[in-house]
C-alpha cells in the first residue's frame, strides 16, 4: 500500500470526483474535483517560492475551505505543514518561527509585516477568514496540473506544536504513514463511509479538527458541512443535514443545554464522536436520555492521533475511553519503573503503533526521555483498564497530587464532588504546602441558587472519601478555565491558587 497520506486520502475518494465534498453555511459547495484543482493550485504555488520536499510551511489563519486546501497542497508538494492556533501572540509565534525555520508563512493579512520582520528568511502570505489575501491570489497564478511529490511513508507530513501546559510547547514530528494509518483505522472503526455528511465545527490548527475529523471522512469519500467555529445556531440549523458529528465536550454540554436539542434534531444522525478531553458520565447519559444517542468516546493526543475508541457496536462505556484501536498496543505500567502492571491498576498509558509520532523536532533528548526502549511512547496521561478491556483516563501525570507522601487522583476526587447535587464540576489541583508538600484543592462550580458551601462539600467527602483524599480547601468558582479545546486549565488554577498554604516568609 502508498503510505503517503495524500494518495491514501485520494483513494477514499476515487471515482467521487464530482460529488460535493465541502459546503459552508452561506450554501457555497465544493466537490472532490475542485479540492484536487485547488490543492493542486496551492501546491504549485508553494514551489513557486521555492519549497523543496521537507521544508515547513507555517499557516496562522482562521479556518476556511482555502486553509484546508493549503494544507493539502503542502503535502502533495512534499512540504511539512505546521498550523498555529489563532490565539498565539506575536511573541509566542516568535518561539515557533524561530524553531521550525518554515520557508513560508501564511498569516492573517494585518500581521504580514510584523511576521516578515520576525522571519526575514521566509516567504510570507496572507489568508483571511473568507479565504482572501496574497496566498489564495499565488494560488489562482499557479493553478494547474500537478503530479505529488513522492514521499515515502516515514517522511514528515505534519509537525503540531503540542498545547504544552507545562514547559515549552513542542514539536510533534507526524509522519505520512502516522496520520494515512490513522485515517484508514477511524474511518473502519466509526464506519465511515460516502454517505456520512459530517458537521466540522471544530478549528483545523489541532489534531482533532485538522487529523481526526478531515482526513477521515477524504478517507471515507464522505462530505463536510463546514463551519467557521461552534455556533449553536448553525449547529442546530445544519444538524438536519449531517449524519456525523465530532466534537469536543464543550460542544456537547452546551447543545445539551439549549432546548433545541431534541430526538427530532437529531434523527438523521448517525454518531456523535467526542475527545480531547474527559466528558462527564453524566453529559452521556444525560445526551442519550435526551436524544437517544450514546456518544461515542475516543482517546487521543497531538503526538499519537487517536490511541483508543470505544466502538461502534456494543456498549459505548461512560466515563470510559474504549479499547485500543486496530494495530495500537496500550499498556499500563508503573510510572517510575516502567513495569507493567496488572490488569484494573492505575498508571502511566504507554502506547506503540503506526500512529505514533516520530519524535520531537529538533528535541531529541525529550524524545529519547518519552520512549521505552522497545519503542512504547509515555503519553505522560494515568490510566487503568477494567475487567472488560475498556481503558479510563484517571488524569495526567503531572495532575496526580502527592500529599504527605500519599498519591492522590484528582478524577477519583472530582467524581465524588461532581456528584454532590448542585455541583456542575470540579477541578481537584495540588498547591504547596508547608507540612504536606502538595495539598489538595478542590475548586467547584455550582449550579445557580445551589446552596453549596465549602463546609457542606467537606461533610458530603467526609463519608465518600479517605481523610487523605479529602480536599484541604474547597473554593467556590463561576467557571473553570478552558483552552479553545475544551480542556481544564489546571495550571492555571496551580498558578491562581499557588500561595493558598504559604507561610509568612521571613
Ligand atoms: P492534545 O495533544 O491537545 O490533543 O491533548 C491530548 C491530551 O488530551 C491527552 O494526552 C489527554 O490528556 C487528553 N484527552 C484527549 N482525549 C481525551 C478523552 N477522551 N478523555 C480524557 N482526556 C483526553
Amino acid at each position: 500500500m502508498d503510505e503517503a497520506l495524500f494518495a491514501t486520502l485520494r483513494a477514499g475518494f476515487a471515482g467521487r470526483e464530482r460529488e460535493r465534498f465541502l459546503e459552508t453555511p452561506d450554501g457555497r459547495v465544493w466537490t472532490f474535483s475542485d479540492l484536487l484543482d485547488r490543492s493542486a493550485a496551492y501546491a504549485r504555488m508553494l514551489q513557486g517560492f521555492g519549497l523543496e520536499p521537507g521544508d515547513r510551511v507555517a499557516v496562522q489563519v482562521e479556518k476556511s475551505p482555502e486553509n484546508l486546501f493549503l494544507y493539502l497542497g503542502c503535502i502533495r508538494a512534499g512540504g511539512v505543514y505546521l498550523p498555529l492556533n489563532t490565539a498565539y501572540t506575536l511573541a509566542e509565534l516568535d518561539y515557533f518561527l524561530a524553531d521550525a525555520e518554515p520557508k513560508v508563512v501564511v498569516v492573517r493579512p494585518g500581521l504580514v509585516e510584523e511576521v516578515g520582520k520576525r522571519a526575514p528568511a521566509a516567504t510570507i502570505l496572507a489568508l483571511d477568514e473568507k479565504g482572501h489575501g496574497s496566498a489564495a491570489t499565488a494560488a489562482d497564478a499557479a493553478a494547474g496540473p500537478f503530479e505529488d511529490v513522492p514521499r515515502a511513508a516515514d517522511d514528515l507530513a505534519a509537525i503540531l506544536y503540542t498545547s504544552g501546559t507545562t514547559g515549552r510547547s513542542k514539536g510533534a514530528m507526524l509522519t505520512h504513514r502516522n496520520l494515512a494509518s490513522n485515517a484508514l483505522v477511524l474511518k473502519d472503526y466509526w464506519r465511515v463511509t460516502a454517505a456520512d455528511v459530517l458537521l466540522h465545527a471544530l478549528p483545523i490548527y489541532h489534531v482533532h479538527g485538522l487529523f481526526t475529523a478531515t482526513n477521515t471522512m477524504l478517507a471515507a469519500g464522505g462530505a463536510m458541512l463546514f463551519l467557521a467555529k461552534f455556533d449553536l445556531d448553525e449547529v442546530f440549523r445544519l444538524l438536519p443535514r449531517a449524519t456525523l458529528m465530532m466534537g469536543v465536550p464543550t460542544f456537547y454540554t452546551r447543545m445539551l443545554a439549549d432546548p433545541r436539542l431534541t430526538r427530532e434534531a437529531v434523527a438523521h444522525m448517525r454518531l456523535f464522536v467526542s475527545g480531547s478531553a474527559p466528558l462527564l458520565a453524566e453529559t452521556h447519559r444525560a445526551f442519550f436520555e435526551r436524544t437517544g444517542h450514546a456518544i461515542l468516546e475516543r482517546y487521543g493526543m497531538t503526538e499519537t492521533g487517536m490511541n483508543s475508541s470505544n466502538p461502534y457496536e456494543g456498549e459505548r462505556r461512560p466515563g470510559t475511553v474504549g479499547f485500543p484501536l486496530p494495530g495500537v498496543a496500550i499498556r499500563i505500567t508503573d510510572p517510575e519503573t516502567g513495569r507493567p502492571l496488572p490488569r484494573g491498576e492505575i498508571g502511566m498509558i504507554e502506547v506503540k503503533g503506526p500512529n505514533v509520532f516520530k519524535g520531537y523536532w529538533k528535541n531529541p533528548e525529550k524524545t529519547a526521555a518519552e520512549f521505552r526502549p522497545d519503542g512504547f511512547f509515555v503519553t505522560g496521561d494515568l490510566g487503568r483498564f477494567d475487567e472488560e478491556g475498556y481503558l479510563s483516563i484517571v488524569g495526567r501525570g503531572k495532575d496526580l497530587v502527592i500529599t504527605g507522601g500519599l498519591n492522590v487522583y484528582p478524577k477519583e476526587v472530582e467524581e465524588a464532588i461532581d456528584a454532590l447535587p448542585g455541583v456542575v464540576e470540579s477541578a481537584v489541583i495540588g498547591v504547596p504546602h508547608p507540612d504536606f508538600g502538595e495539598a489538595v484543592v478542590a475548586v467547584v462550580v455550582a449550579e445557580k441558587g445551589a446552596a453549596i458551601t465549602e463546609e457542606a462539600v467537606q461533610r458530603a467527602l467526609a463519608e465518600r472519601l479517605a481523610a487523605f483524599k479529602r480536599p484541604k480547601r474547597v473554593l467556590l468558582a463561576e467557571e473553570l478555565p478552558r483552552n479553545a479545546m475544551g480542556k481544564v486549565q489546571k495550571n492555571v488554577l496551580r498558578e491562581r491558587w499557588r500561595d493558598l498554604f504559604a507561610t509568612a516568609r521571613a
